[in-house]
């Protein structure tokens, strides 16, 4: 298609070179008018064969055929050389010009310039000038050499300021917001081609050009009426009046450079020449005046121009861009602030870290427009929920910071933090529905003694947030030294934890799991520590986590669960265990998130040549939850290699049924706090009763966690809990301690209540 237009294009551009040349170089008059004329019926052949593919409307079309008509009729006309033929020459070309200017407002249109308001009036300064010139240089002159006056005088005169109009409009095309494509461009130089041909046979009647210079003018009309053709023509033409996706497109320095020569060419015409008389004396002063204003006006726009753009900087370097709030560092500058004018006043600042709970899962799962949607929302209760001399900033995500500049007391700070909180009690009404949210709120008071800089009580309220959301989220912390020491602690331990597994720093002990009805060693489970460089040993309950945090568990999960692998293995060859004993290891969910776990499982199980089932991987209901999807997909993935799954921790969460049989479960783990009351608690044992009966209608393998007593491990027994892991069996131990606790247990299976031996502390049997 684009090559077919493309040809005809070139057929029809090369037809309309030749026809200019022969306007040029024809030695009759009557030759070079009958160019003339074929150009016109050419143009007018052009705008109706793509009237369709421009979206050339009616009305548009209709204006460039008038205008072609009329501006050919007046052409012929002016050859007659006579007063009335010359007056009904200018009389077309008015007409014609007004029907250009008709399409070419529809143009502009559809392509709506830059700064409107600043390209009106610099087309507005360039008109006046180019006026102004046009009356000096041809108006008058005219009048005077053809003696006009009345009717044709004043329809010269509109020619003019038309012509000008024409344009501005061409200018406002040019000055448009985006590139124009080929078609639009041939179409202004079209214009500026019709307009050299208009001044040059207005130059000849004016007498400052020989009238051999008449083919020149006609030339150009035919050479203006066959780009015209051309563009039309052009596949490009169909954006001419449809909108356009160019990029936008600033041309400043050609703007300035052309609005300036419309100041400088008019300034240069009249100091060279002299009033004619007192009517030319009086337009030439009005036209000045005229341009005077308009350049005035275009001078103050542009200072406000600047002045707005200003503004718009700073605004942006100190506002975000979403909420409209402070941003950080406008907010550091009112700490700042505050904290100078709390030493003279006795006042004491407060700062309120505000996090959103899990906003993470909204981006997720609305989508991020709806989460911006969200943070405008949360911002504007914000600003409503605290007092008028309350900055609330917006730092980065989720987090806002409310200054309060003068709370006074801690108690003061909790209330407004309790009001904080009390913003996101009702529903956020989105576009998508209502959405509940929560925040946590960390609270850091100015401490009048301390010389802490506005970067220490953001910190400091940072860290409460964080104490905040380890609290269980949806509640205040206010921040105390303690929590320095803390946060200053698990920094240390992260850093640490980076190297621990390169440093073998890490080791597995094992704790055993007891057949309660045959006395026997069924399995073990694996369990990490960690001995520090310097000798101290920290508890998994608190490195897990940070492992979780910070990512490195998944190396450290990979290396744990190869190791308890490769132990039993050892075990069974060395016959400390029996060949079908098992191996229970935990598992963080983070782990479990991990599209390669299964791969990595099924790869440490070969490695370590431990048949899957074997293998029991322990997890928490957590990641259940939370990625519900995600996590029946890994354990799916884990069912089919043969490897078994434990639900650890049963009973401490939301322990729902349904996860039990949702989810390819094959044991639960009665959690310690629940084992640790049965035997004098009933609502524990009732419990307890409740967990056994449950899984074992859903043939479920049940194990107590943390039996420290006989009374539990024959209360447990009794409720039909046929496993048991705890103190009372064996501590966790090493390894290489492991051969003489399974002996040890072994020899006491089989005594009747599995008492301690005499003799033996009663906290373990082994
Ligand atoms: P868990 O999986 O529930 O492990 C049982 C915890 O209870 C172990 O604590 C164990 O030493 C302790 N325990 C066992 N019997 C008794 C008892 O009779 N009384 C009392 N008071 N405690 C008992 P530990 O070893 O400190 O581990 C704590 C938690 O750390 C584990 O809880 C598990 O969630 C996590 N963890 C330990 N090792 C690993 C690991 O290799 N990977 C992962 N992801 N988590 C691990
Ligand atoms: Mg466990
Ligand atoms: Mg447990």
């Amino acid at each position: 298609m684009q090559r077919a237009g493309a040809l005809r294009t070139r057929w029809y551009l090369a037809v309309g070179a030749a026809l200019t040349v022969v306007a040029v170089a024809a030695p009759t008059a009557h030759q070079r008018d009958a160019a003339y004329g074929l150009a016109c019926v050419m143009l007018i052949g052009a705008t109706l064969v793509s009237k369709r593919r421009t979206h050339l409307n009616g009305p548009v079309a209709a204006a460039i055929i008038v205008a072609v008509a009329s501006l050919a009729v007046g052409h012929s006309l002016r050859g007659l050389r006579m007063q009335a033929a010359m007056f009904g020459h200018s009389a077309l070309e008015l007409v014609g010009t007004v029907a250009m200017i008709v399409a070419a407002v529809a143009v502009v249109r559809r392509r709506p310039p830059t700064r409107v308001a600043a390209t009106v009036v610099d087309a507005g300064v360039l008109a006046l000038g180019a006026w102004l010139i046009g009356w000096i240089v041809f108006v008058r002159p005219i009048a005077d050499a053809h003696g006009q006056t009345g009717a044709t005088l004043a329809v010269d005169g509109l020619l003019g300021p038309a012509t000008m109009i024409l344009l501005c409009l061409v200018a406002l095309i040019v000055f448009s917001r985006t590139k124009p494509r080929l078609a639009l461009r041939m179409l202004g130089s079209a214009l500026l081609v019709d307009v050299i041909g208009h001044t040059t046979t207005a130059l000849v009647d004016a007498g400052h050009l020989a009238t051999s210079f008449d083919r020149f003018g006609g030339a150009c009309h035919v050479a203006a009426y066959v780009i015209a053709g051309g563009a039309l023509m052009h596949w490009t033409a169909a954006e001419i009046l449809s909108p356009t996706t160019q990029p936008p497109l600033e041309r400043r320095l050609g703007r300035l450079v052309l609005t300036t020569s419309g100041l400088l060419v008019p300034v240069v015409v009249l100091a060279a020449t002299t009033p004619h008389d007192n009517a030319d004396h009086w337009v030439r002063i009005v036209s000045v005046v005229a341009i005077g204003c308009a350049t005035m006006v275009r001078v103050v726009m542009s200072g406000r121009d600047t002045t707005e753009t200003q503004d718009e900087l700073v605004r942006g370097a100190q506002t975000d861009a979403l909420t409209g709030l402070p941003n950080r560092s406008t907010l550091l500058a009112k700490i700042n602030e505050c904290m100078t004018a709390a030493w003279s006043d006795n006042r004491q600042p407060a700062l309120y870290f505000v996090d959103l709970d899990r906003f993470k899962n909204i981006n997720d799962s609305l989508g991020h427009a709806a989460g911006d949607e969200l943070l405008v929302m949360v911002a504007q209760r914000l600003r409503a929920a605290v007092p008028d001399h309350a900055t609330v900033a917006r730092l980065s995500g989720d987090e806002y910071v409310v200054l309060e500049p003068g709370a006074g007391s801690a108690a003061a700070a909790m209330a407004l933090a309790d009001r904080l909180l009390g913003v996101f009690r009702e529903p956020l009404a989105m576009s998508h529905g209502d959405v509940f949210v929560t925040a946590s709120i960390g609270i850091a008071l100015l401490s009048l003694r301390s010389s802490s800089t506005p970067e220490d009580l953001l910190r400091h309220a940072d860290t409460a947030m964080y104490r905040a959301k380890d609290a269980g989220r949806n509640c205040v912390a206010l921040y105390d030294e303690s929590m320095h020491q803390r946060v200053a602690h698990r920094l240390s331990l992260e850093t640490a934890l980076y190297r621990a597994l390169d440093r073998e720093e890490l080791r597995m002990f094992h704790q055993p799991i007891l057949d309660l009805d045959t006395g026997d060693v069924e399995g073990f489970e694996a369990l990490m520590r960690w001995r520090r460089e310097d000798g101290t040993e920290v508890s998994p309950v608190e490195f897990i986590p940070i492992a979780e945090d910070t990512g490195t568990i998944n190396a450290i999960g990979a290396w744990a669960l190869l190791e308890a692998l490769i132990q039993l293995r050892l075990w069974i060859d060395e016959g400390v265990c029996s060949s079908l004993a098992t191996m229970s290891v935990n598992v963080s969910p983070r782990q479990l998130a991990d599209p390669g776990f299964p791969a990595m499982v099924s790869e440490a199980l070969t490695r370590a040549a431990v048949s899957p089932h074997q293998l029991w991987l322990e997890v928490t209901e957590g990641i259940m939850i939370a990625e519900p999807e995600l996590a029946l997909a890994t354990l799916q993935r884990l069912r089919s290699l043969g490897v078994r799954v434990a639900l650890d921790d049963f009973g401490t969460g939301y322990s729902s049924l349904s996860l039990l049989q949702r989810f390819p479960l094959q044991r639960i783990k009665i959690d310690r706090a629940f084992v640790l009351g049965v035997a004098d608690n009933p609502n524990d044992r009732s419990l307890v009763r409740t967990i056994v009966a449950m899984g074992r209608s859903l043939d479920l393998d049940i194990v107590a966690e943390g039996v420290e007593t006989v009374q539990q491990m024959q209360v447990l027994s009794d409720l039909g809990c046929k496993k048991a892991q705890g103190y009372l069996i064996s501590r966790p131990v090493p390894a290489e301690a492991m051969r003489t606790t399974v002996a040890a247990l072994e020899r006491l299976s089989g005594v009747p209540g599995l008492r301690p031996p005499a003799g033996r502390p009663a906290t373990s049997l082994a």
